[in-house]
């Protein structure tokens, strides 16, 4: 196995092997969850702490799930930002978790940067669990995983990334970690959603969905993230959907046997419709919440064989 860091801050960075062992093991622990056994006591007698400053519901639950189940003490901290300075928080929090001898800590932040911060003040290995507008690693990995699951492979694949790109970590952690395995990717939305970087990464740009969705194999749908931007970046939700919303008809231009993902939460009738988000043989979205508690557990696994090591 190999995995050369103490930390996972982004996919940026990774190398294909690094990407193919930590599938290929989330991979067992996907089987292993089906069978109902887990191994319970890989992680006996260490502590993970899921530290969020920002909202979630899968994310926190599946780092939670997946500590417990591979025998971990698990303590969840909701932090409120609304009225402290972040940094000097942050800078707090990390000699509390130190004290507390934290060998695993999970972290959400709205900064872009906050986990890295983090990780040069803390002893524990550290976990991007989503920071600002930057990465969200483990979703890139549940998202690849099941990708693979479906099509047996990532090379070659035509992956299109649809809607709000800019403001989206899921966005930018998928057209890392696709790019560097060999699919295709496409990122398609309004001019105002595509941040100025896409052509840097390596993806091709599109503005009008029907043509970003030609022969796709893959198409992910994200959320209009409202809470990241700054002023009319988007027409009506109505309008929104008219243009950039997946529906049967825009569907149609995909490959016939592509896959429907989406990250959640999901924006029914803005990004998505609900036949398609519920379309029981196109959309893969619950398999991917499924695959996320596989993946958690194959990156604390992973980590946890750093943190031995130096025990
Ligand atoms: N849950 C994902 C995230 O935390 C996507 C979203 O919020 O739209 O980035």
């Amino acid at each position: 196995m190999t995995y050369p860091r103490k930390h996972l801050l982004a996919i940026e960075g990774l190398e294909p092997p690094h990407i193919a062992d930590l599938l290929d093991l989330a991979e067992s622990y996907a089987l292993l969850n089906r069978s109902g056994k887990t191994q319970r006591d890989l992680l006996k007698g260490r502590t993970l702490i899921n530290l969020f400053f920002e909202d979630s519901t899968r994310t926190r639950t599946s780092f939670e799930l997946a500590g417990k189940r591979l025998g971990a003490d698990v303590i969840n901290m909701s932090v409120s930002t609304s009225s402290v300075n972040k940094g000097e928080t942050l800078l707090d929090t990390a000699s509390t978790l130190n004290a507390m001898h934290c060998d695993l800590l999970v972290v959400r932040h709205g900064q872009s940067g906050a986990p890295s911060l983090l990780s040069q003040k803390v002893d524990a290995a550290v976990i991007n669990a989503g920071d600002g507008t930057h990465e969200h690693p483990t979703q890139a990995l549940l998202d690849a995983l099941t990708i693979r699951r479906h099509k047996g492979r990532l090379e070659g694949l035509v992956v299109a990334i649809c809607g709000d790109i800019a403001h989206s970590r899921v966005a930018r952690s998928n057209m890392h970690l696709l790019t560097t395995m060999g699919s295709r990717v496409r990122v398609v939305g309004p001019p105002t959603l595509i941040p100025a970087e896409a052509a840097r990464l390596g993806v091709e740009v599109f503005h009008d969905m029907k043509a970003g969705l030609a022969g796709a194999d893959v198409v992910m749908m994200l959320r209009l993230q409202r809470e990241r931007m700054s002023g009319g970046m988007v027409p009506s939700a109505r309008e929104f959907f008219r243009f950039y919303g997946l529906d049967a008809e825009k569907l149609a231009h995909a490959k016939p046997d592509s896959i429907v993902m989406h990250p959640g939460p999901m924006n029914r009738g803005v990004e998505i419709d609900s036949a398609i988000a519920d379309h029981p043989t196109r959309s893969v979205i619950g398999e991917q919440v499924e695959m996320g508690v596989a993946c958690r557990m194959a990156v604390l696994d992973m980590l946890a064989r750093g943190l031995r090591r130096n025990v």
